[in-house]
């Protein structure tokens, strides 16, 4: 199968690659392109437009930051919808953005005789490259089901969960609980710490006990260190948890999270990995919280 790869960021790169690895011919695309080169070094053709992508391609995929930039990669001059070369080809966004952009999308592909899944991920980098992705896929059965192969390289499991728009909706889910799981670490030590118990102490007592995940850990070294460099960056998830608020949601946590890294990204925050929100939240800071 031909696939097409467009968006080479942290995610994007390391999941080309796995393609490639596995004797999949890819053609990729990225606006900057010397992101591409490690790629094109393992096999992979770059395209100077993502047009000329589709018009190689079986399957295209996209891979980028929000909503705007898959509507821009999309529709824009040069995009994945120009020179007419969409029809019978099937187009797999699995960047992180609203149901609604996943759903017009779909239309606009029908209307060109195309088809679409809208399929983002959960797990970051090192999941990404070790193919343990969990992807979450809205839009036709049928279609999924063709392309179950490819998820598999891409991730440990995919789920088939209704029309398009139901993907995005389950990815929205699961980042709010990540956003809470996070706030809800780093709230926890601080409370501690401020009354005397260390981080180490805290963390151990987190992980050993039933609140103890798979995220307490991974975060472990950098909340004792105090340094955040990205895994997930904040800006990511402040994006994730607006398009929660944008569906119309407003729940308690929902609010109260959406709040908080929209205001540690204000205060500069955004390149940090999520666990940054410790940052944010250590005591001096806690004030700029409504
Ligand atoms: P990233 O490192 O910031 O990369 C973003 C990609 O989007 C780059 O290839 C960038 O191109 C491209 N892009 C941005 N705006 C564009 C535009 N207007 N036109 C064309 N290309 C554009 O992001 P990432 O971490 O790979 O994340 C990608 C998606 O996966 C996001 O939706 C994110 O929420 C989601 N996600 C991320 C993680 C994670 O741990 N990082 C985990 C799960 C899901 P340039 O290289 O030219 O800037």
């Amino acid at each position: 199968m031909n696939i097409g790869w467009i968006g080479l960021g942290n995610m994007g790169r390391v999941m080309a690659e796995n393609l490639v690895k596995a004797d999949h011919r890819l053609f990729i695309y990225n606006r900057t392109k010397i992101k591409a080169e490690s790629l094109v070094n393992i096999g992979a053709t770059f395209c100077e437009d993502p047009s000329k992508v589709v018009y190689l391609s079986d399957v295209i995929i996209t891979m980028v930051s929000d909503d705007d930039a898959v509507k821009s990669i999309y529709s824009s001059e040069g995009g994945l919808f120009e020179n007419g070369n969409a029809q019978g080809k099937l187009f797999i966004d699995m960047s992180t953005v609203s149901p609604e952009t996943s759903k017009s999308i779909a239309d606009k592909c029908e209307k060109m005789g195309a088809y679409f899944l809208d399929a983002p991920v959960s797990g970051s980098v090192k999941p990404a490259k070790e193919g343990n992705l969990v992807i979450m896929v809205g839009g036709k059965k049928d279609v999924y089901e063709k392309v179950v192969p490819v998820f598999n390289i891409l991730g440990k499991k995919s789920l088939y969960l209704g029309d398009n728009g139901s993907g995005s909706i389950a990815k929205l889910a699961i980042n709010l609980l990540l956003g809470i799981t996070i706030q809800g670490i780093a709230e926890s030590i601080l409370f501690a710490e401020k009354h005397g118990i260390t981080r180490e102490e805290m963390m151990t007592i987190i992980n050993e006990s039933a609140v103890g995940t798979d995220i307490s850990q991974i975060k472990t070294e950098n909340i004792l260190k105090n340094e955040y460099p990205a895994a997930f960056p904040l800006k990511h998830m402040t994006k994730d948890l607006g398009l929660v608020k944008n569906t119309g949601t407003v729940s308690p946590l929902a609010k109260a999270v959406e709040e908080a890294f929209r205001l540690a990204l204000e205060a500069g925050l955004g390149e940090q990995d999520v666990m940054g929100i410790t940052d944010y939240l250590s005591e001096n800071k806690f004030s700029k919280l409504t």
